[in-house]
């Protein structure tokens, strides 16, 4: 199916080229950019959340990694 990005919960990984289903949320702020409390998300499957989380990591950037359903249940919870 051709959807729009209409859709809240896509869930794919956001390495680049990969269309694989995310596992892992990673939480992080560029502190350049953003107040401290600012959190980005990026969603990363099995095979890249090493490769994203190494991404950030250099750069200070990376606060957390959460597995997807955990993260869900605590933001989508209220
Ligand atoms: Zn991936």
């Amino acid at each position: 199916m051709n959807s729009p990005n209409s859709a809240e919960n896509v869930t794919i990984c956001s390495a680049k080229g990969c269309r694989a289903d995310a596992v892992w949320v990673l939480a992080w702020n560029n502190p350049k950019l953003h107040t401290p409390d600012r959190r980005k998300t990026w969603l990363a499957c099995e095979e890249h959340r090493e490769h994203l989380s190494q991404f950030l990591g250099v750069r200070g950037f990376l606060k957390d990694v959460v597995a997807l359903e955990e993260w869900e249940a605590s933001a989508g919870g209220r």
